[in-house]
C-alpha cells in the first residue's frame, strides 16, 4: 500500500492474490489492508492537506502535466500489465492509457483556471469577493472494469483542485493502481497528498471513509447497490458525494438510419471490454424497416468476433472478470431462452482448449427480447447483445427511458429533427448521436437517477473537489 510516500505492508501482515482472468494464474500479490491501514491513509491525508492546498496551482499543474507525461512513456508497459490483471485486449488497454492519461493532462490544465468573483453589494461601502477552495481529504473508491482511467478520473481533478486523497483500488485490479500510484510519485506528488490501501474486503475501508471527520468527500465508481449504500453512509457523515454507478444503455436505431452503420456501431460497442462498461447498450431497439439489414449486419460482426486471451493477436474479446460474471451472463441468457428470445449467435460458456482456466462467454446476440426478461432490466456486464424490434417512433424513447438508471444512450438517425429531439427527450446523462465514443476528458460524464449523482470530466469534474467561500469586505 502507499500510505505518507512509503511502499508499506498491511498492518495486519496479511496479502491476497491477484490473478489472469484469462488463465486463472497468479500474476501477483497485494497486502490485505483493513480499517487501521484505512485510518493511517487518511491520517497521512490529512496532515497533507494544509502543504498541499497552498501550492501554487502552477507547481500541481506541472505535477500533473508530468504524470501525464510519464503514463505516456510507459503506455505499452501500463497496457500489458492491464491485459494481465483486467483481460481486455492489449489494443483496447493501449487506448484506456491514452484516455486514463489525458485526465491528468486535462485536469492539470485546468487547475490555473481555478478562480473567484468580485461580487456587487446594495451597500456602496461594501464588497464582495468569492473564491473556491478545495474541499479537504477525499476518500475515492474505484471499479476493475476500466482500473487505470477510473483512477485518473478522480486524482486529476482533485491534485488539479488542491486536495488530499486516500484511494481504494477494485480487490481485482490492485496492480495497475499501484503502477499508477508510482507514477505519482515519480511525477514529484509530495508524501501523503495521495494514499492508497488495498484490502480484499472493502467492507471495513468504506465504512473508514465514509465515517472518518477528516474525510470531505467521498467518490465512488462501481454497482449502484454499492454506491447507494455509501452514499448513505456518507450521507451521516455530511461529506460530499458523488458516485458514478451502472446502467442500462438503451440504443435506438431509427427507421431512417443507415442499418448497417448502425450495426457496425452497436458490435463495436456493445463488446468493448467484454461489455463490462457502464456506457455499454443494454437494449438496442431496431424499427421494422430497418431490422432485417441491421440484425444481418449484427449477426454477421458478432460471428467473426475472436474471443480469447487479450494477449493474443486479433482477439477482439477477452474475458470476464471473474466465474461470479460469467453466471450471471448464463442466468441472463437461459431466463432469455426460456422466455422465447432467438440466440443466432452465441449463448453458452467457453471452455475449450486454452479457454478452459479462463472466463469466458461466446459473443450473444439475442432476437425478440421481450420486457419480462431478465436482461430488459438488469444489468448484464458481460457480452450479450440484446435487439427488440419497435413499430412506432412516437413510442420508443418512451421504451427507452422505462429505466431506473440513466447513464448513457445512443441514437442513429440520419434526421437533425429526430435527432435533437431524442437528445432532448432522453433521460440519461450521456447521449451518442451516430456515435459509439460520447466520452473524454473534456466534457462531463455522469448519470441520472440510479447511475449516480456528480459528473467527472469537464469543467464540471472539478467543481466536485471544490466549495465556495464568501467574503463581505467594509469599506467604511
Ligand atoms: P462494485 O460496486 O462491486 O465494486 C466497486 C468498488 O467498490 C470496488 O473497489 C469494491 O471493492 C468496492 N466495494 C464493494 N462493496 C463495498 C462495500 N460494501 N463497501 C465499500 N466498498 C465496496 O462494482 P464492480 O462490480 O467492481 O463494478 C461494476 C459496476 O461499476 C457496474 O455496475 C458498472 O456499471 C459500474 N461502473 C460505473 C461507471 C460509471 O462511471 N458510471 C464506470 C465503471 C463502472
Amino acid at each position: 500500500m502507499f500510505i505518507n510516500g512509503e511502499w508499506v505492508d498491511a498492518q495486519g501482515g496479511a496479502t491476497f492474490d491477484v490473478t489472469n482472468p484469462a488463465t486463472g494464474e497468479k500474476i501477483g500479490e497485494m497486502p490485505d489492508g483493513a480499517a487501521a491501514d484505512a485510518e493511517l491513509a487518511i491520517q497521512a491525508a490529512d496532515a497533507a492537506f494544509a502543504g498541499w492546498s497552498t501550492t501554487t496551482a502552477y507547481a500541481r499543474a506541472d505535477i500533473l502535466m508530468r504524470a501525464w507525461q510519464l503514463m505516456n512513456d510507459q503506455a505499452d508497459e501500463l497496457a500489458h500489465l492491464m491485459t494481465m490483471e483486467q483481460g481486455k485486449p492489449l489494443k483496447a488497454a493501449r487506448f484506456e492509457v491514452g484516455y486514463g492519461a489525458d485526465f491528468l493532462r486535462w485536469f492539470a490544465e485546468e487547475a490555473r483556471r481555478i478562480t473567484g468573483q468580485w461580487l456587487p453589494s446594495s451597500r456602496p461601502d461594501q464588497r464582495f469577493l468569492s473564491v473556491r477552495q478545495p474541499v479537504g481529504v477525499v476518500a475515492a473508491i474505484t471499479p476493475w472494469n476500466y482500473p487505470i482511467s477510473m483512477l485518473t478520473r478522480k486524482m486529476g481533478p482533485a491534485l488539479a483542485a488542491g486536495c488530499t486523497m486516500v484511494l481504494k483500488p477494485a480487490e481485482a485490479t490492485p496492480l495497475c493502481a499501484k503502477a499508477i500510484f508510482e507514477i505519482l510519485a515519480e511525477a514529484g506528488v509530495p508524501a501523503g497528498v495521495m494514499n492508497m490501501v488495498t484490502a480484499q474486503d472493502p467492507v471495513p475501508i468504506g465504512d473508514i471513509f465514509t465515517s472518518d471527520r477528516r474525510v470531505k468527500k467521498l467518490t465512488f465508481t462501481g454497482s449502484t447497490a454499492v454506491g447507494k449504500m455509501l452514499a448513505g453512509k456518507a450521507a451521516a457523515s455530511l461529506q460530499r458525494v458523488s458516485v458514478e454507478l451502472g446502467g442500462h444503455a438503451p440504443f435506438i436505431v431509427y427507421p431512417d438510419a443507415d442499418p448497417e452503420q448502425a450495426a457496425k456501431g452497436a458490435a463495436a460497442l456493445k463488446f468493448l471490454n467484454s461489455g463490462q462498461a457502464c456506457i455499454s447498450p443494454n437494449r438496442l431497439y431496431v424499427h421494422r424497416d430497418a431490422a432485417d439489414a441491421f440484425i444481418g449486419t449484427l449477426t454477421k460482426r458478432v460471428s467473426a468476433l475472436q474471443t480469447g486471451n487479450g494477449m493474443h493477436d486479433g482477439v477482439g474479446v477477452g474475458p470476464l472478470v471473474n466465474a461470479a460474471a460469467v453466471e450471471k451472463v448464463a442466468a441472463q441468457v437461459e431466463d432469455a431462452r426460456s422466455k422465447g428470445a432467438g440466440i443466432p449467435v452465441g449463448g453458452y460458456r467457453m471452455t475449450e482448449g486454452d479457454l478452459c482456466d479462463g472466463h469466458f462467454y461466446a459473443p450473444t446476440l439475442l432476437t425478440d427480447v421481450t420486457p419480462d426478461m431478465t436482461v430488459y432490466r438488469e444489468e448484464t456486464f458481460g457480452p450479450v447483445a440484446p435487439v427488440v424490434v419497435y413499430d412506432d417512433v412516437d413510442q420508443v424513447i418512451e421504451l427507452a427511458n422505462d429505466t431506473h438508471y440513466g447513464l448513457a444512450a445512443y441514437v442513429y438517425t440520419q434526421n437533425l429533427k429526430t435527432a435533437i429531439s431524442a437528445f432532448e427527450a432522453l433521460r440519461f446523462g450521456i447521449v451518442g448521436i451516430n456515435d459509439v465514443n460520447p466520452t473524454s476528458a473534456a466534457v462531463p460524464f455522469g448519470g441520472m437517477n440510479d447511475s449516480g449523482l456528480g459528473r467527472e470530466g469537464g469543467h464540471e469534474g472539478l467543481d466536485e473537489y471544490l466549495e465556495t467561500k464568501t467574503a463581505g469586505i467594509s469599506l467604511r
